[in-house]
């Protein structure tokens, strides 16, 4: 008996290279909003990293950043 061979596609997506890095940024301010507002979706929420291409060395730095920020009223907990 002969045995398939699975063959597993995989899709040649363009690699998404972390937005972050390529500005190597090595500290996040969260003063600095508009660094990273754009990894806020419009109701507030931190966009999760296979979305955003985020690493996940500045995907936790991006998550302390807006939670500081949050706290100090800088971006809302929610929009409604
Ligand atoms: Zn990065």
């Amino acid at each position: 008996m002969e045995k398939k061979k699975q063959v597993i596609k995989r899709r040649t997506k363009k690699r998404r290279v972390c937005p972050f890095c390529l500005d190597k940024v090595d500290v996040l301010d969260y003063k600095d909003v508009s660094k990273y507002r754009r990894f806020i979706t419009d109701r507030g929420k931190i966009v999760p990293k296979r979305n955003s291409g985020v690493c996940a060395k500045h995907q936790r730095m991006l998550a302390a950043a807006v939670k500081r920020a949050r706290t100090i009223c800088l971006i809302p907990f929610t929009v409604e």
